[in-house]
């Protein structure tokens, strides 16, 4: 099955083809000249990933669209699902310093990176699915790779952060690689039962 994703981030598209299962192609939507920026103005990740396939069902083809954050517990889940937004039109470096500044000295640095993974045939059909990664604030900007808030996030079990660790360890068990997993089993379901 060929599937169009929506988005203007091309570490999403490389993230999600690594984990793509046989039988499934994605190309992001600006092969076919669209943008795939839509205003993600949601109160939730469900919505602003919804938002994202609706804003292309005139293609009338198969889409996918995610919507993430970072939720961090000692700032009351913040900055979730305004994590692109969080302190307005500035750099990655300054939102993580931001945040960081925020919880100098705080012993509970815990947090997680949620993710909403979801698919529409554009005939009505939509799936979606959740994927979250449990982990916690670092004391510092860590790492190149990654993009984000990556440098700042170290996911349960280690002790480097994502931008340290690199896109084989995201394509195991970042929460974009649970969410998408979950949601290509579900299609791989779906298209058997449509042919
Ligand atoms: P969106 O899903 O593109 O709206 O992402 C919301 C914000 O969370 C963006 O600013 C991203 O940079 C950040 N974000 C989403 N996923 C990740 C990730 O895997 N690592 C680091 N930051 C992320």
């Amino acid at each position: 099955m060929r599937i169009y994703l929506v988005s203007t981030n091309p570490n999403k598209a490389r993230e999600i083809s690594s984990i793509l299962p046989t039988g499934f192609t994605v190309e992001p939507l600006t092969v076919l000249g669209e943008s795939g920026a839509v205003e993600e103005n949601g109160d939730t990740y469900l919505q602003n990933a919804v938002k994202k396939l609706e804003g292309f069902l005139h293609l009338r083809l198969p889409l996918i669209a995610d919507d993430s954050g970072l939720e961090v517990q000692f700032l009351d889940g913040k900055p979730g699902v305004h994590s692109a937004r969080f302190l307005g039109d500035t750099s990655f470096e300054e939102k993580m310093r931001g945040i960081l500044s925020r919880m100098c000295g705080v012993s509970n640095r815990t947090a997680r990176f949620v993710c909403v993974a979801a698919f529409t045939d554009c005939e009505g059909d939509y799936l979606a699915v959740e994927g979250i990664v449990r982990g916690t604030i670092s004391n510092e900007i860590r790492g190149e790779q990654g993009f984000g808030y990556d440098p700042i996030f170290i996911p349960e079990g280690a002790n480097k952060t994502f931008a340290e660790l690199g896109p084989e360890f995201k394509s195991k068990l970042s929460h974009r690689a649970r969410a998408f997993r979950r949601l290509f089993s579900l299609l791989s379901l779906y298209s058997e039962h449509r042919s």
